[in-house]
Order: structure tokens, then C-alpha cells, then sequence
């Protein structure tokens, strides 16, 4: 258990965000979690979190307890400055430029301005946020590097103690599963499967081992192999 008592956790529904929920609940005596609503082309995601706060708690009694409001921030001017496929109808494929066509320049900087201002107000001193610099799809605003510099700056620019924890910026997407089964089991892997939601088409017709989705949008294909890679480990 941390000596913090709150932290407030960048949750979007996605598959990465929950399992970072799961983590902090396990961890600190009060969860909060934020999440943005910048008029994604679809809302799947944000459709499924409030499913998701509401089964996670059955996960562990201890949880139920922790778990605290929700933050939920429209952000309207991100669709109004991006040229992405989640927000206009273009195609989502890698660009010359070997980032997915749903690249918001700077996205996660954004988040976590906000983010920290939300957690300044709400007296929380970490911030748990999902990125990721593994397998990720080459987003800059993900590495550990930028994640820890703008920590910094909010640290200066805010007067306060905040940190800003990613327990999986180390780790792919298997492992994610893995420490997903480590933290809360069958019945967590199976939460994490059946509610949360990666594809980047908002698919949720089509059900596969690993979830719903698509099966060939760059998200699923990650999620498809990351699962079929932590099965493989596991009947090692
Ligand atoms: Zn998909």
C-alpha cells in the first residue's frame, strides 16, 4: 500500500487503462478516474467505462471501498485542431510517417494537463496512466521520456508533489495480460476481455478469444497478438 491515500487514474475503457485501474486499486486507499470525451468518431469507449468501474469492484471486496468519483472532460478543441481518423471519417492506416493515421500530435500531454489539475483539485499526488513504449504504435507522447518530463512540469507549474506512474511502460501487450492475471485472476482476465474495448472501428459485433473488435485494425491486431502470446507462455 502506497502512503499516498489517492490517485487518480487516466481511464478510457481500453484495455490498458483498466488493467492501470486494477493496478491502483490495489495500491492506494482512494481511486479516482478521469476520462476525456474529444468527440471520438466512436464513443464504444466511453460507453463501456462506467460498465467496467461498475463490474471491476466485484473483482476484490477491498476495491469497492477504494473506488471513488469519476471525472469525465469534454474536450471538444482536440477535434477541432486533429486530422485523425477518430475524429474525421479518413481511412486509419500507418501513414509514410509510421504512426497509425489516429495520431493526435500530443495528445497525452493534453490528458495529462488536464489530468493534473483535476488531481491537484481532488488532493490526489499520483497520477496512473496506461502509456506505453514497448509495442506501441510509435506514439512520441508515450515514451518514458516525455511522460516523466511533463510530471516535472507540473510539478513546477502546479507548486505540488505529483508523480506520474505507467506500470506498463515496460511491458507488451502479453505481459499486460499477464500482469492483469497476476493482479485479479480468471476473473479479471475475463472482465478485461468481455467489457473493455480497443478497436480502433468501434467493432463490438465481432467476438474473438481476445475481445471484440475489428480483427485487422492496427489496435485488434496488437490485442490479437499479445493474447495469443500470453496463451502460448502460459501452457508453457
Ligand atoms: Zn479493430
Amino acid at each position: 500500500m502506497s502512503e499516498s491515500t489517492t490517485a487518480l487514474v487516466l481511464f478510457s475503457g481500453g484495455q490498458d487503462s483498466t488493467v492501470c485501474l486494477a493496478w491502483a486499486l490495489d495500491r492506494f486507499q482512494r481511486v479516482e478516474t478521469i476520462g476525456f470525451d474529444y468527440s471520438q468518431r466512436h464513443s464504444v469507449e466511453l460507453e463501456v467505462r462506467p460498465r467496467i468501474r461498475e463490474k471491476i469492484v466485484a473483482i476484490k471486496p477491498e476495491w469497492k471501498s477504494r473506488l471513488g468519483q469519476d471525472h469525465m472532460v469534454r474536450l471538444d478543441a482536440l477535434a477541432a485542431i486533429s486530422e485523425t481518423a477518430l475524429t474525421r471519417d479518413a481511412a486509419i492506416e500507418i501513414a509514410d510517417n509510421g504512426l497509425p493515421t489516429t495520431f493526435v500530435p500530443g495528445r497525452n500531454l493534453i490528458f495529462l494537463s488536464f489530468a493534473g489539475a483535476v488531481a491537484y483539485r481532488r488532493g490526489a499526488s499520483h497520477l496512473v496512466a496506461g502509456m506505453c513504449e514497448t509495442d506501441y504504435s510509435g506514439y512520441p507522447d508515450c515514451r518514458n521520456e516525455t511522460v516523466q518530463t511533463m510530471a516535472r512540469a507540473l510539478r513546477l507549474g502546479m507548486d505540488k508533489e505529483v508523480l506520474i506512474e505507467t506500470p506498463l511502460m515496460r511491458i507488451d501487450k502479453a505481459e499486460t495480460f499477464a500482469l492483469a492475471y497476476k493482479i485479479g485472476s480468471d476473473a479479471f482476465i475475463r472482465l478485461v476481455v468481455e467489457e473493455t474495448h480497443s478497436c480502433y472501428l468501434g467493432d463490438r459485433s465481432h467476438r474473438h478469444d481476445w475481445g471484440y473488435g475489428c480483427g485487422e485494425c492496427p489496435a485488434c491486431q496488437l490485442r490479437a497478438r499479445g493474447w495469443e502470446k500470453w496463451i502460448a507462455t502460459r501452457q508453457k
